[in-house]
């Protein structure tokens, strides 16, 4: 029934939130020393939206969006050692170990036996690129994709190039956002497995007509069977 089902990586197959959590919260003990104006949180929350049109998403957008937060917060008196300071966080961001969830490799293994995988993630290039090598789980797929953005149209680019039909396709992510609306919304299948951890701006209201193309799994655990789930009932109503 599926041609091919892909997974987002980032907080679907590994951890990534929480580095953002506590970057956040090194921005807000830096800030602490100087006179600010206005909300610290507000600042940086509004720079990182902002920023995505310019840069894009991933690490190296987040620190030059706190970069630009410090500026503005301290009116331009933010020091040297505290913008050092950030380049530093997001180098060490970069650079981090990718600590898969527990189920995650047996989730691949399994599903790979069945069915074409693909990554489907968005950030910094590089580091996606590098961290798909370093999660160990390359062999599984079949193929990556990074993209700048996860819109309908990127979505549709890609089966497209890789002639699937839409409603033969299937992904699985934490992302109601990029993940999940634009996939149904192009006629494809979405599986969304919340995570622990996720930026408000990844949250998204699906419309009722696209529910049914939609289906909750607590963890990343329960994917396979829910997919064999969903071959069942979709072929009975052939
Ligand atoms: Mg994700």
């Amino acid at each position: 029934m599926f041609d091919l089902i892909a997974l987002d990586a980032d907080d679907t197959l590994w951890h990534n939130e929480n580095a953002y959590y506590l970057a956040r919260e090194r921005f807000r003990s830096l800030m602490e020393k100087y006179q600010v104006n206005g909300s610290v949180d507000a600042c940086a929350d509004h720079l990182e939206v902002a920023n995505l049109d310019v840069y894009g998403y991933g690490v190296m957008s987040f620190v030059l969006s706190l970069i630009e937060a410090g500026l503005e917060l301290t009116g331009g008196e933010m020091r040297g050692e505290d913008v050092r300071e950030l380049l530093d966080l997001g180098k060490a961001m970069l650079g981090a170990e990718v600590t898969l969830y527990q189920t995650t490799e047996e989730v691949v293994s399994r599903l790979s036996d069945a069915y074409t995988l693909m990554v489907i993630t968005k950030g910094d290039l590089l580091h996606q690129r590098n961290k798909v090598l370093r999660s160990g789980l390359g062999d599984y797929f079949g193929y990556v994709e990074e993209l700048s953005h996860k819109r309908p149209k990127d979505y549709a680019e890609i089966l497209k190039r890789h002639a699937v039909e839409p409603h033969r396709f299937l992904m699985v992510g934490n992302s109601m956002r990029s993940d999940i609306l634009p996939v149904v919304e192009i006629g494809g299948w979405a599986i969304h497995v919340p995570s622990e951890k996720i930026w408000a701006h990844e949250a998204a209201e699906l419309p009722d007509h696209l529910q049914e193309r939609v289906f909750q799994a607590e963890s990343l655990g329960e994917v396979p069977g829910l997919i064999e789930k969903l071959e069942e009932s979709l072929i009975s109503n052939l």
